[in-house]
């Protein structure tokens, strides 16, 4: 067997003095289909990730934090790789620069350039923060600092150089020859007119800053910033050894418009000048802007990925990001349109489809897909407009146009449905006539089905596979190839999977409460209400134990006084969509009726709790549990190393709202 082809494609190496929000998350989610997709037509696919941990920033940031620089670069990068393993977005490599790995590879590229004779030794003159201890880029003389406000200095040091200007005609011949190197097209044209516009000499190195990977031999300097950075992609895939690996040049970089020049310039100048091989593709997307401006966190408008994940699912927040904006363009965030999306494309759309298809299955042949026989002009034109789909989708996968791919997806499961709704095989009898055009009918929507479930799966990884198994078809859909994708390979007769649900329907207002409540637990966790020690309202997280205190420790009788405890009788109990561990109860403790979240959800069934008698802390102030309000707290034992909860309960009948000493 011919060895497959080789994809080798990146997100940026993101920086460290903070965590993932949604733009991060788009980068990485782009990158997580794109390999999807990959895979399925056959390549061998390996995406790198990771974090920049270099520099002032970061040395700024570990002393606030009162630890030292590897300490506190180590925990932000565990804490990065913890996030995307949480969202499904694990990469292969997860490069950092402060690997030994990444040293080596910036020590080795400065090598080849300076034996190639484009690194010299000059002086850097910029203003500088004394007090921040940083060159202010692009600041003039009597310009303040951004960062303290107070007064640069003029300061010249020594610098090792990267002659770029020696690479301005290598560049635009490589453009040339390239033509598909820098992606948008209108991306490309900003950045040759900047390379013919002339091109500066780089200085690469510091002597003023300590934090960073040395320049072997040449104690004080460190690489600075970009000659650090970018090598890691580099780094990622074998450094000086990357000819075993055989993944480099990278075949895609994806970046943030706000840094296409440094991967278009200086990147392909840095390898041209080692004589390596230069990447294939660079790839700039826009900004979700939040009310039409940028993100960030100074502006208190971020957007974090994991509440969103939490309520909605992780493919709705895929399946937004990629539907919403043409990948490239700028566009517009708001949890408004995401949930409006949620609930038209994902719950009534693809989930609605899939439900009610496999539901008249299952009445009406037994859970088992019919065969077709003969088709009528109905089925046929539905099958041609499904062909046709395919290759539509695929086209516009090619070109990295997702939000035209999924709309042309859209189209066909929107065919589907119209179909259904004029076919109305519900309306059929039991005749055997009327039993073969039922078959038909239910075979060409599953067929139909199948290849949307295929074709969404790079965007919609969890939910197609379920999708696969409740059509009860072979093996798993990331291994079918989207190359040998046609009408007419169903696997009829093999009984469905159980039924689930795919997308619950939600309500707007509720959920973007929600998310939003998540969101701001998450952002200022110092004012949100330490978890309880209880098993049964900490939902599980390891975040509870740490918060309660010592078990030695012992508190006075009155202190104890202060804890009301009552008896209460749960009324109600329901699941919570988008939070697995919860319970939603309603608990009559005597006087009142309270709304409590314990994490038993998967232990207890609701139905079962109803009417039973529960010990219940009713004087704890009310908090948010993935941000449903939560007004009280049931007891519970801790048993287990899992931690499994076990209720309080009473042998002997009590009073409803009987108060425990
Ligand atoms: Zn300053």
């Amino acid at each position: 067997m011919p060895a497959k082809p080789k994809f080798y494609l990146t997100t940026p190496i993101y920086y460290t003095n903070g965590l993932p929000h949604i733009g991060h998350t788009y980068t990485t989610v782009v990158a997580d289909v794109i390999r999807r997709y990959k895979r399925m037509r056959g390549y061998e696919v390996v995406m790198t990730t990771g974090t920049d941990e270099h520099g002032v920033n970061v040395e700024r940031a570990a002393k606030n934090a009162g630890v030292p620089e590897s300490e506190f670069v180590a925990k932000m990068a565990d804490a990065w790789r913890a996030l995307w393993e949480e969202l499904g977005l694990s990469a292969e490599e997860f490069v950092r620069t402060t690997d030994l790995r990444h040293v080596r590879t910036v020590q080795w590229l400065f090598k080849l350039c300076r034996e190639n004779g484009y690194v010299y030794k000059g002086h850097y003159t910029g203003q500088y923060c004394i007090y921040d201890n940083a060159f202010v880029n692009d600041a003039k003389p009597g310009d303040n600092c951004p960062d303290c406000g107070r007064p640069t200095e003029t300061l010249t040091e020594e610098n090792y150089f990267l002659k770029l200007s020696a690479f301005q005609k290598p560049l635009l011949d490589f453009y040339k020859k390239n033509p598909d190197f820098i992606q948008p097209e209108s991306r490309k044209n900003e950045i040759v007119s900047f390379v013919e516009g002339g091109l500066k000499d780089l200085s690469i190195t510091r002597t003023t800053v300590r934090w960073g990977i040395p320049v072997p031999g040449e104690e004080p300097h460190v690489f600075y910033v970009w000659f650090d950075a970018l090598n890691a992609y580099l780094s990622a895939v074998g450094g000086p050894d990357y000819e075993k690996r055989g993944m480099w040049p990278a075949d895609l970089h994806l970046v943030g418009k706000d840094i296409i020049r440094f991967h278009t310039v200086y990147w392909p100048a840095f390898l041209m000048a080692a004589m390596l091989p230069v990447p294939k593709q660079v790839w700039a997307h826009g900004w979700f802007l939040m009310d039409a401006s940028k993100m960030s966190k100074s502006k208190g408008n971020v957007v974090l990925p994991r509440p969103i994940a939490n309520m909605l699912g992780m493919d709705a927040l895929r399946y937004f990001l990629l539907r919403e904006v043409v990948f490239g363009q700028d566009g517009n965030f708001s949890y408004d349109a995401l949930v409006t999306r949620y609930n038209s494309d994902l719950a009534n759309g693809l989930g609605n489809l899939a439900s009610r298809t496999a539901a008249m299955i299952e009445k009406t042949f037994a859970g088992k897909i019919p065969k077709a026989g003969k088709l009528e002009a109905p089925d046929e034109a539905l099958a041609r407009e499904t062909q046709a789909g395919i290759g539509d989708v695929l086209d516009y996968f090619e070109k990295m146009n997702f939000a035209r791919a999924l709309e042309s997806l859209w189209t066909v499961i929107a065919a589907a449905d119209k179909y259904l709704t004029t076919q109305k095989p519900w309306s059929l009898g039991d005749s055997e006539a009327d039993m073969q055009r039922k078959a038909n009918i239910l075979a060409t929507t599953a067929e139909l089905l199948r290849i949307v479930t295929v074709l969404a799966h790079p965007v919609l990884p969890d939910s197609t596979a379920k999708i696969w198994t409740l059509l009860g078809q072979p093996g798993s859909v990331s291994a079918v190839e989207l190359d040998g994708l046609r009408w007419g390979q169903l696997t009829t007769d093999a009984p469905l999977g159980k039924p689930q649900t795919l997308f619950p329907r939600v309500e707007k207002s509720e959920a973007i409460e929600r998310i939003e409540s998540m969101a701001n637990e998450e952002l200022n966790p110092s004012t949100a209400p330490a978890p309880a020690p209880a098993a049964a309202t900490s939902a599980g997280s390891g975040a509870a134990a740490a918060a309660a205190p010592a078990a030695s420790e012992k508190i006075a009788i009155e202190d104890f006084a202060k804890v009301e405890m009552r008896v209460g009788q749960i009324k109600t109990a329901e699941r919570i969509v988008g939070a697995d561990r919860l319970l939603k109860l309603t608990v009559d403790i005597g006087t009142e009726i309270r709304q409590i979240c314990a994490g038993i959800a998967q232990f207890y069934e609701p139905d079962s709790l109803i009417g039973r008698k529960v010990a219940v802390v009713t004087n704890l102030a009310p908090r948010k549990l993935r941000g449903v309000e939560s007004n009280g707290m049931i007891i519970a034992a801790s048993v287990g190393p899992e931690g499994r909860p076990v209720l309080a309960g009473f042998p002997e009948d009590v009073e409803i709202g009987a108060r425990l000493k």
